[in-house]
C-alpha cells in the first residue's frame, strides 16, 4: 500500500512516498518558494535527484506537480496515481480535541481552522495542502497527524497555567506541546533499544533543532512538555525565546513596542540569534565561539543550560528516570553541546561516555556502562510516523 506524507508550510510543501506496511521510502521531495519567484520542486528517488524550476501558483498546483513527478515515464516511481491509496499531513495545532491522529471529515477540518487563531503560521497552510490533496486524490483517503496530539495525556495539573480560570474557559489558554510526533516516535524507539515494552519506561525526550521542545514521558505517555499555548516556551531556539518574565513585554510596551513588534521579537529575533546576534544556526555559533566569539559562546550556555534546568525539572516530575534522548538537527549532531548538558549530572545518574557521545552522529547509546540513567541519540523520523498512523487507520 502506498502512503503519501505530506508536510505544507506557507510557502513549501514537503512529501515522501512510502511503501507501507515495509516503510520503503519511494521517493521524497521538495516543493518549494510557492508563490514566490524562483519556484522549484526537487524529487529524490533511487538514489538519484532531480530539480523542475517553474512557477508554481499555489499550493494545489504544487500538488499536480508533485503528483506529475511521481509518475513522470524518466523519473517517476508510480504508473498512476491512484495507486496512492491514503495521504497523511503533517497538521501542527489540534488543540485539545485529538489524542491521536484522524481520518479526515468535515469536522476534523473545522478544528484545523478553529485553531488556526493560536497557530496562524501554520494551521492555514496546513489545511491548504489538505485541500490540494483531496483536489488532486480525490479517491485517496486524507489522515490528520497533530503535533499537539502525544500530550493530551498530560494533566490538568501541568497543562494549566495559574491565570484566571476563565481563560481557559473562553479562550482554552492552556499548555498544548508541540512535535508530539517526534517525541513519540524517539520514545517509543527508546524503548525498544532498551528491550523494554513502550510502556515500561520513563524517559524525557529533547527535541533540539531550529524549534526545541522537551517532553516528559512516563510509562509511554507525555506527562509534561516545554511549549505552550504556543511553540514559543520552554526551550531556547534559533530565533525563539523560550521562557522569560512576561513583565518584560508590558515593560517594552512603557517604552513603545507595539504587540506586533513584540510578537517579531520573541519569534523571529530571539534565542540563538538574538544572544549571538549572529545566528540562529548551531553550527555558525560552534564555528565563532571556537574563533572566540563570546556572545556566540554565551548563546550555546544559555541553551545547553536551559536544557540541563529541564531536565532536572523532568526528573522531578518523573520521580525515577531510565533514558535521556537526544534528536533533532542539534540532538543528533552537536556533540560537545550533549556532553555539555549531560555535565555534572552524576546525582541524577547520567554519566556520559565522552569518547562515544564524541563519535555518536546517529542512533547509539551515548552514556556508560555505569550510568544508571542511559543516555540515546535517536534520529527522529516524523514523516516514517505520520506513514505508519496513516496506514494503520487507512489499511
Ligand atoms: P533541524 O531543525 O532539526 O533540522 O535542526 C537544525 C539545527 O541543527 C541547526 O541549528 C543546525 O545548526 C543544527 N545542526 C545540524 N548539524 C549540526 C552539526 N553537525 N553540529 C551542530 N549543529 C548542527
Amino acid at each position: 500500500m502506498k502512503v503519501l506524507v505530506i508536510n505544507a508550510g506557507s510557502s513549501s510543501v514537503k512529501y515522501q512516498l512510502y511503501q507501507m506496511p515495509e516503510a520503503d521510502v519511494i521517493a521524497k521531495g521538495l516543493v518549494e518558494r510557492i508563490g514566490e519567484e524562483g519556484a522549484s520542486l526537487t524529487q529524490t528517488s533511487s538514489g538519484k535527484k532531480h530539480e523542475i524550476a517553474q512557477p508554481i501558483a499555489d499550493h494545489e498546483q504544487a500538488m499536480d506537480i508533485i503528483l506529475a513527478a511521481l509518475v513522470n515515464k524518466d523519473y517517476g516511481v508510480i504508473s498512476d496515481v491512484s495507486e496512492i491509496a491514503s495521504v497523511g499531513h503533517r497538521v501542527v495545532h489540534g488543540g485539545d480535541e485529538f489524542s491521536g491522529s484522524m481520518i479526515i471529515d468535515d469536522k476534523v477540518v473545522a478544528s484545523i481552522e478553529k485553531f488556526a487563531d493560536l497557530a496562524p503560521l501554520h494551521n492555514p497552510p496546513n489545511l491548504t495542502g489538505i485541500r490540494a490533496a483531496q483536489h488532486g486524490l480525490p479517491n485517496a483517503k486524507q489522515v490528520a497527524c497533530f503535533d499537539t496530539s502525544f500530550h493530551a495525556t498530560i494533566p490538568e495539573v501541568a497543562y494549566m497555567y495559574a491565570l484566571p480560570y476563565e481563560l481557559y474557559e473562553e479562550y482554552r489558554i492552556r499548555r498544548y506541546g508541540f512535535h508530539g510526533t517526534s517525541h513519540r516516535y524517539v520514545a517509543r524507539k527508546c524503548t525498544e533499544v532498551m528491550g523494554v515494552g513502550k510502556y515500561d519506561a520513563n524517559v524525557i525526550t529533547c527535541h533540539l533543532g531550529n524549534g526545541c521542545s522537551m517532553t516528559a514521558v512516563k510509562n509511554g505517555k507525555s506527562v509534561d512538555t516545554s511549549m505552550g499555548l504556543t511553540p514559543l516556551e520552554g526551550l531556547v531556539m534559533g530565533t525563539r525565546s523560550g521562557d522569560f518574565d512576561p513583565a518584560i513585554l508590558f515593560y517594552l510596551t512603557d517604552k513603545g513596542y507595539s504587540i506586533k513588534d513584540l510578537n517579531t521579537l520573541c519569534n523571529k529575533k530571539s534565542g540563538l540569534l538574538g544572544i549571538s546576534g549572529e545566528s540562529n544556526d548551531m553550527r555558525n555559533l560552534s564555528e565563532l565561539a571556537a574563533k572566540g566569539d563570546k556572545k556566540a559562546q554565551l548563546a550555546i550556555d544559555i541553551f545547553a543550560y536551559r536544557v540541563k534546568k529541564y531536565i532536572g525539572t523532568y526528573t522531578a516530575v518523573l520521580g525515577t528516570l531510565d533514558a535521556v534522548v537526544f534528536t533533532g538537527g542539534i540532538g543528533e549532531n552537536a556533540v560537545e553541546l550533549r556532553a555539555q548538558i549531560c555535565s555534572d549530572q552524576k546525582q541524577i545518574g547520567i554519566e556520559i561516555d565522552a569518547d562515544v557521545n564524541a563519535k555518536t552522529r546517529g542512533l547509539g547509546c551515548v552514556s556508560t556502562e555505569a550510568s544508571r540513567v542511559k543516555v540515546y541519540v535517536i534520529p527522529t523520523d516524523e514523516e516514517f510516523a505520520i506513514a505508519a498512523d496513516t496506514y494503520e487507520l487507512t489499511k
